[in-house]
C-alpha cells in the first residue's frame, strides 16, 4: 500500500491526504484514529457520523456466547479482537477522557423450559469443545449471581470473559480520538470510490459498502428496545444475560446510568420500521427471563441495520480488482467486539505490512463474481429473535 514511501509530513494541506476512509462508524473511525495516529494524513468522508448500526448495537463483547456452529474461523477473529478490548479501552478513554461504559462482568446464559436448555446445552457443549470458558451453574448458583432471574429459570451457564461497551459513549469517543490525532471529518456521502482522492481508500460503510464496491453485504434489521429501572436506579442485575425463554431468544444488557437494553430480532429486511409485533415478542421473552422488568420505563423502540455477508464473516482487505481500495465492512452482528482487530489489521494494511496471517480467511475475493453479482443475499440466520 504506502510501502517504499514515508507518511507525508504534518501540513496545513488537507487537499489529498494519504488515506481516505468512507464511512464514520465504529469501523472506520477506529481505523481513522489509528492511520492518523501513524503519521498518515486521514480524511473521514461521512454525511452522519455514528448514524448506522452503531446507534442501536448493545454493545456485547461475546465471542464465547456467540460462537455459533460453523463459524471457527469467525470465532478466532472474535476471540483474538475481545482480548485486545481491554487494552483499546484503555486507551481511548486515556486519550479522550471519555468514559465508554466497558464493564467485565461477565454474561450469564440461561434457559426456562427442557427444551430451552436442551438447545443451549447442544451449543455450550460445542463451545466447551473449542476450549472456550463456559461454566454450567444450577439455578441455585444462578440466583446467587443474579437474584432478580425468574424463578422459571431451569439452568444456565456463565461465560465470565464475555463483557460489554456503550456503543453510544464509544462511537464519540472514537470521532474524538480520530480528530485529536488530526483526522478530518468531510461531512458528505461518498457516491462513488471514483470520487476519492487519495492513494488508498478505505471502504468502512456498513451497509453503504455494497453500492460502491458490488461487495454482497445485504442489511440483516435488528429491533431494540431500551428500558429504564424506575427512579434512576442501577438496574438489578450486573451480568448481560442471554435467554433461551419458551423457544424465544433474547438478551438483556444493563448500563450503569439505569439503562437496560432489551434485544434484538433478526429479519432479512431492509427497513426501519418497529413493528408492534416485535416489541410484544421482546417484552414477553425479556420480563419472562427478568420479571422485574415490567416495571421499568420502555425508552426507546428502534430498529438497525447489520452489514451482513454470506457467511456472517467480516469482508477485510483490498478488492480483487483494486488493490489501492481495502474492504472493511460487512461486521454484522460483531461490528463493536471486531473494531480494534479491524482496526490493527487495517492500518498494517495500510502501511504496507505482511498481511496478518489472521486476515487470511477474510479477503475480498472469497465469494467469488456471483455472489458479487447477486448481492450474496443468503439467509444464514438460525432463530428471529438475538444478537
Ligand atoms: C440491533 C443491533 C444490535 C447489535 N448488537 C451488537 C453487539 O451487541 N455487539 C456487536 O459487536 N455488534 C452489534 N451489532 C452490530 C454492529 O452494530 C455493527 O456490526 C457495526 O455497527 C458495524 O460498524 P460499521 O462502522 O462497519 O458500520 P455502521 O455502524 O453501520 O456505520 C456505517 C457508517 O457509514 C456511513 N456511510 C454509509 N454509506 C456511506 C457513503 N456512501 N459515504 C459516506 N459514509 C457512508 C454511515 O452514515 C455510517 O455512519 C448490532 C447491530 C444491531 C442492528
Amino acid at each position: 500500500m504506502l510501502t517504499g514511501r514515508s507518511p507525508s509530513p504534518p501540513s496545513s494541506d488537507r487537499v489529498r491526504p494519504d488515506v481516505a476512509v468512507v464511512g464514520a462508524g465504529p469501523i472506520g473511525l477506529a481505523i481513522a484514529w489509528r492511520c492518523a495516529a501513524r503519521g498518515l494524513r486521514v480524511v473521514v468522508h461521512d454525511p452522519a457520523p455514528g448514524s448506522g448500526a452503531s446507534a442501536v448495537a448493545a454493545g456485547m463483547l461475546s465471542p464465547v456466547a456467540e460462537a455459533y456452529f460453523g463459524e471457527r474461523q469467525l470465532t478466532g477473529l472474535l476471540l483474538a479482537s475481545a482480548a485486545r478490548w481491554p487494552a483499546f479501552a484503555a486507551e481511548l478513554t486515556a486519550t479522550t477522557g471519555v468514559e465508554i461504559g466497558y464493564r467485565t462482568e461477565g454474561t450469564l446464559m440461561v434457559g426456562l423450559t427442557g427444551d430451552d436448555l436442551a438447545e443451549a446445552r447442544r451449543l455450550w457443549a460445542y463451545q466447551q469443545g473449542l476450549g472456550l470458558p463456559v461454566t454450567p451453574l444450577r439455578p441455585s448458583e444462578l440466583r446467587d449471581r443474579e437474584p432478580a432471574l425468574a424463578p422459571r429459570v431451569r439452568g444456565g451457564a456463565l461465560a465470565l470473559t464475555d463483557h460489554q461497551v456503550d456503543p453510544r459513549l464509544l462511537v464519540p469517543a472514537l470521532r474524538t480520538a480520530a480528530q485529536r490525532a488530526g483526522a478530518v471529518l468531510v461531512s458528505q456521502p461518498v457516491r462513488s470510490l471514483s470520487d476519492v482522492d487519495a492513494p488508498v481508500t478505505v471502504v468502512a460503510a456498513g451497509c453503504g459498502a455494497a453500492a460502491l464496491t458490488g461487495l454482497p453485504v445485504r442489511p440483516v434489521k435488528g429491533q431494540i428496545l431500551r428500558l429504564r429501572a424506575p427512579d434512576g436506579v442501577a438496574p438489578g442485575f450486573r451480568h448481560v444475560i442471554r435467554g433461551y425463554a419458551d423457544g424465544e431468544h433474547v438478551y438483556l444488557v444493563p448500563r450503569s446510568d439505569g439503562e437496560v437494553v432489551l434485544g434484538a430480532t433478526v429479519e432479512e429486511r431492509s427497513d426501519t420500521t418497529v413493528t408492534a409485533g416485535a416489541v410484544q415478542r421482546l417484552l414477553r421473552a425479556g420480563v419472562d427471563v427478568l420479571p422485574e422488568l415490567a416495571e421499568y420505563d420502555l425508552v426507546e423502540a428502534v430498529a438497525g441495520l447489520r452489514p451482513g455477508t454470506p457467511d456472517n464473516a467480516p469482508i477485510l482487505g483490498p478488492l480483487p480488482d483494486r488493490p489501492d481500495v481495502l474492504a472493511a465492512t460487512g461486521h454484522h452482528r460483531h461490528g463493536i467486539v471486531l473494531t480494534p482487530i479491524t482496526a490493527d489489521l487495517i492500518v498494517d494494511l495500510v502501511l504496507g505490512g505482511v498481511p496478518d496471517p489472521l486476515l487470511a480467511p477474510f479477503g475480498a475475493d472469497r465469494f467469488g463474481g456471483a455472489a458479487v453479482a447477486a448481492g450474496g443475499a443468503e439467509p444464514t440466520m438460525e432463530g428471529d429473535l438475538w444478537s
